[in-house]
């Protein structure tokens, strides 16, 4: 026992190994320690070899300073909100990297004065919607509701459907939240059922704003009755609407799915949306209209408290002036059928019971409810699971009938090999 723990090298000693001395250039200083600490005193239990000291820690030491780790995601919800919604493209990756020094992202390089801040990301707003007079981005849709709530209906009504009060998840009522900003809410119409006639008596002095919520999460069938934005217009008060997942254009792909320039061509005068659902971009959310109103959200004080950082305005200016990102490539794709049959295929030649089966893809995350998208999985024995979801990388799988479903819809086809070097690890 003494003779182990004395075999043991100390902290200085594991420190001045090359390997571990880069990683303290990568990690910093304190992760690195933390990790040699923890290895010898496995070593001190017995655990481990004292020889081994170094080699362990080198092994254990984490890829990145930070806890976060990349997940491929096989559950076939392309919109995960527990797997950080949409993932970024490459192009959006690289602008992160850019803007991560220091960058000009209020400042106007020509003049050297201060210039508007995030305008390239504004441009590219407006460009891709050119209905819109006038764009801003803060924090998340729930930002972008509490700001227009705010500047526009404080001490006032927001006048809604009572369809249309809708909880998105994890107990995030969208009424609760309008209600926090010293708006009163007036609801107007049934569950099912709402008229043109029941907002217009609804109105008031009181009236801020009528607001039109997307129910994107959820959908009411049978004896119902919506007023679409289009005729809202016509009630002569300013009408906001909540599109929830951000497409700005329609995508033929989710003919049910409001988007942007639909809602502004239809006479909305201020759209919001989030930027990490099917616009496929980062976490914020975008808030699109009339030039008198974003201008108003934009000079109120809360807006400084909503605002969105460089790194944010850089990715979500690559998500769209850049290429397709993910979210949008996976809506589209084809073959899903062939690349399950080819990965059942050579996973059961290596012996794994694995089986290439059709499955339904949601869009999840707030956006397309009741679509159901033409998937395909690689089907394994229900105890892979778990060791996936363990594995470097985590695969996070989904369960159905005791079996372990790798579904295709949200993973691209150069992750399948990394996939299947998982399943083969998991084995
Ligand atoms: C998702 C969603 C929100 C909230 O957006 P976050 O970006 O998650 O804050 C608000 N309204 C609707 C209709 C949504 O779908």
């Amino acid at each position: 026992m003494d003779d182990r723990r004395r075999g043991v090298p100390g902290t200085d000693r594991v420190l001045a190994d090359p390997r571990v001395a880069a990683a303290v250039e990568r990690l910093g200083h304190e992760l690195v320690v933390r990790t040699v600490r923890e290895v010898a005193q496995r070593a001190r239990d017995g655990l481990i070899e004292p020889a081994d000291v170094v080699a362990e820690t080198v092994a254990a030491l984490p890829g990145s300073a930070s806890g976060l780790r990349p997940v491929v995601n096989a559950t076939g919800v392309l919109l995960h909100t527990n797997l950080g919604r949409a993932p970024l493209s490459r192009a959006a990756r690289e602008a992160l990297q850019v803007a991560a020094g220091t960058t000009d992202v209020e400042l106007d390089l020509d003049s050297g004065d201060r210039g508007a801040r995030g305008a390239s990301a504004m441009g590219a707003l407006l460009e891709a919607v050119p209905s819109a007079e006038a764009a801003h981005v803060v924090n998340n849709g729930a930002a972008a509701l509490a700001l227009a709530a705010t500047a526009l209906a404080a001490g006032r009504e927001i006048v809604l459907a009572r369809g249309e009060m809708v909880e998105i998840g994890d107990g995030f009522r969208i009424p609760d939240l309008l209600t926090s900003t010293g708006a009163r809410l007036r609801e107007v119409g049934t569950t099912n059922r709402v008229r043109l006639d029941d907002y217009r008596h609804a109105l008031s002095a009181e009236t801020g704003f009528v607001l039109k919520i997307h129910p994107s999460n959820f959908v009411i069938s049978g004896f119902t009755a919506e007023v679409p934005v289009g005729e809202l217009r016509d009630l002569g008060v300013a009408v906001v609407a909540d599109i929830g997942s951000g497409l700005l254009r329609p995508d033929p792909v989710l003919p049910g799915e409001p988007d942007a320039a639909s809602a502004l061509a239809d006479g909305a005068d201020l759209v919001i949306a989030s930027g990490d659902k099917l616009l496929g971009g980062p976490q914020c959310g975008l808030l699109l209209g009339r030039a008198e109103i974003v201008h108003r959200l934009r000079r109120h004080p809360l807006a400084r408290a909503l605002r969105v950082d460089k790194l944010t305005l850089a990715a979500l200016e690559a998500t769209v002036r850049g290429p397709r990102p993910p979210v949008t490539s996976a809506l589209h794709r084809t073959g899903l059928p062939e690349r399950a049959a080819a990965l059942a295929d050579s996973l059961a030649a290596a012996g794994i019971p694995a089986e290439a089966v059709g499955t339904e893809a949601t869009v999840g995350g707030g956006g397309a409810p009741g679509v159901v998208l033409p998937s395909a999985a690689v089907a394994l024995p229900g105890r892979f699971a778990k060791q996936l979801r363990l594995g470097d990388p985590p695969v996070m799988a989904r369960l159905g009938r005791n079996r372990c479903l790798l579904d295709l819809f949200a993973i691209e086809p150069d992750d399948d090999e990394p996939v299947r070097r998982a399943v083969l690890a998991a084995h």
